[in-house]
């Protein structure tokens, strides 16, 4: 039977940082952009099309953030991918 049960944890709101050289946000364990990236999720991280959407998901550690507030809200290591 597949669970269905979702991975999410939620973390003590904190702010993204920002690389120091360009232009990008930079993830707690330090991946951004250039390197594994970011996937648009829902609030607990599981992947969605990115048009409209209001969170992302660190592709390397997990962690989901707000993208209008730039504010890391939790972490998924196991989200639902869809076909993502
Ligand atoms: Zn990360």
């Amino acid at each position: 039977m597949k669970s269905n049960k979702n991975s999410f944890t939620a973390l003590e709101q904190q702010d993204m940082k920002y690389h120091d050289y360009l232009d990008y946000w930079v993830c707690e364990c330090g991946n951004f952009e250039k390197e594994d990236g970011f996937m648009a999720c829902t609030e607990t991280g599981d992947l969605i099309s990115p048009f409209g959407a209001f969170y992302g998901r660190c592709e390397r550690c997990g962690r989901v953030f707000h993208i209008g507030r730039r504010q890391i809200i939790g972490i998924n290591p196991n989200p639902d991918r869809g076909r993502f």
